[in-house]
């Protein structure tokens, strides 16, 4: 192996980065990992660290899950790649179907479209959404609700209905149609409110009022996280995801799930939709769904969409959609033992109890670090801390002092995520109690670092 500083330059001198600036990688190289294992990370100079992140939201079950290598490997052997369009499946898809059938029985998702991951999703389920009203021919529906602050990926469909600016205004014009509801952010909302529950009211009252304002008949879709992620680890109140769904349902919309990081246990349920008690009509999944072994997604899609699509008889239900990798043999066997192993392990149970753990810790970190204006968390293992420059005003913190805070952290044995303002954690849901203390404890050296 060549020495570290020689692979930075290699790296700033060949490699562009998703969600970076180009010239960042000269002035900040980012850190080389070169192994894993458990719940750890290795860099290129030998350092290990609890992973904090969970690969990106992915890595569930840790870096060693044998049954899933195992399962790839096998599969590499009996049949490495076939396509699935029309003519031709094979063995592993059908049988991860009727798992995921089962899987997702309760959210009442009955069929499985494949993806190779979650913009992917995102977009099927966009077209898909517009698809199932031409068949009934409700022509009229075609544009998408979707909320402030929500993340669906980087596709054009995705990116138009995303709703941070950061992943927006470079690559204008994106799809017309597309509209934004305000997020039930407590911290940070239009109506200056800070009750959680009548902001989910104010919130709901925005959707219906966008709705009245377009007009029903032409909306087909909105589409939401159950927990806003990327946007910053935001848990609406209990109230919302079912208000969304009661709205949608009385206007004729559908309503997309995008459980890209919710799905299979992260939010201490087996879906972020089951965690609200609610039954979308279809659900984007992708990351976990594999523990980010191999590049895969699935849209599950509802009993009463399906029939729709399989009782047409015009043809319009002909799908016009699909990828080179949709059911890749690979990726469906390295999905089936990952989803028996996450069943094996009940991965909600340690999610919650660790998530509690983390999310108590960062409280207490609150009170001790002026920096960390709000704290979110309380659903499984997905928290964040929201860092300020003045508690008061609530001047977001700038790039430099959150970036102070992120590097600290790692020597201090965690690596953590930086978004915007906000440290995220979505460690693997395989988390120990001790794990987690690593983390918080170097959190805690990041932040007295720039506190002095
Ligand atoms: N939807 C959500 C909610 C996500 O968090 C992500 C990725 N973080 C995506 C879609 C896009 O997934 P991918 O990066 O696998 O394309």
């Amino acid at each position: 192996m060549k020495d570290s500083n020689f692979l930075k330059e290699m790296n700033a001198r060949s490699v562009w980065h998703p969600m970076a600036h180009p010239a960042d990688s000269h002035a900040n190289p980012p850190t080389i990992v070169t192994g894993a294992s458990g719940v750890r990370i290795k860099d290129v100079d030998g350092h290990e660290v609890v992973d904090g992140v969970g690969g990106l939201w992915n890595v569930n079950l840790g870096f060693s899950c044998q049954p899933i290598k195992d399962a790839i490997a096998a599969q590499l052997d009996a049949l490495p790649y076939y396509s699935i369009f029309r003519g031709t499946t094979n063995d592993k898809v059908i049988q991860l179907s009727e798992e995921l059938r089962t899987f997702f029985e309760p959210d009442g998702l009955t069929r499985a479209f494949y993806t190779s991951g979650g913009s992917d999703s995102v977009e099927t389920a966009l077209r898909l959404a517009r698809q199932y009203h031409k068949i009934r021919g409700d022509t009229g529906r075609v544009k998408f609700l979707s909320l402030k602050k929500g993340y669906h990926g980087t596709h054009m469909g995705g990116a138009s209905v995303n709703g941070n600016a950061n992943f927006r205004t470079q690559y204008e014009p994106l799809l017309p149609g597309c509209y934004h509801i305000p997020a039930p952010y407590t911290y940070r909302n239009p109506f200056n409110e800070t009750d959680p529950q009548r902001l989910a009211q104010l919130c709901l009252q925005a959707l219906e009022d966008e709705i009245a304002f377009q007009g029903a008949g032409t909306i087909a879709a909105m589409i939401m996280e159950p927990i806003l992620g990327a946007g910053g680890v935001i848990p609406p109140h209990p109230s919302f995801m079912p208000g969304v769904r009661d709205i949608c349902t009385r206007n004729g919309i559908l309503l997309i799930a995008d459980e890209v990081i919710t799905a299979f246990g992260r939010t201490g349920s087996w879906s972020g939709s089951r965690h609200w008690g609610v039954q979308p009509d279809f659900m984007c999944t992708a990351k976990a769904i594999t523990n980010g072994y191999f590049p895969f997604g699935a849209v599950m899609i509802a009993e009463q969409v399906a029939e729709t699509f399989e009782q047409d008889a015009s043809g319009k239900a002909a799908i016009g959609h699909g990828y080179t990798y949709s059911g890749h043999p690979v990726g469906a066997a390295a999905a089936l033992a990952c989803l028996a192993e996450t069943q094996r392990l009940n991965v909600p149970e340690n999610a919650t109890a660790r998530g509690e753990q983390l999310h108590q810790g960062l409280l207490a970190l609150q009170a001790k670090h002026d920096a960390i204006g709000d704290v979110r968390g309380g659903h499984g293992l997905m928290c964040a801390m929201e860092l300020v420059s003045d508690r008061e005003t609530k001047s977001p913190i700038d790039k430099k002092t959150i970036a102070t805070v992120q590097e600290v952290a790692y020597h201090n044995g965690a690596m953590v995520r930086v978004s915007g303002p906000n440290i995220i954690l979505s460690p693997p849901l395989v988390l120990t109690r001790e794990d987690a203390l690593v983390i918080l404890d170097a959190l805690d050296a990041g932040l007295a670092a720039i506190t002095g």
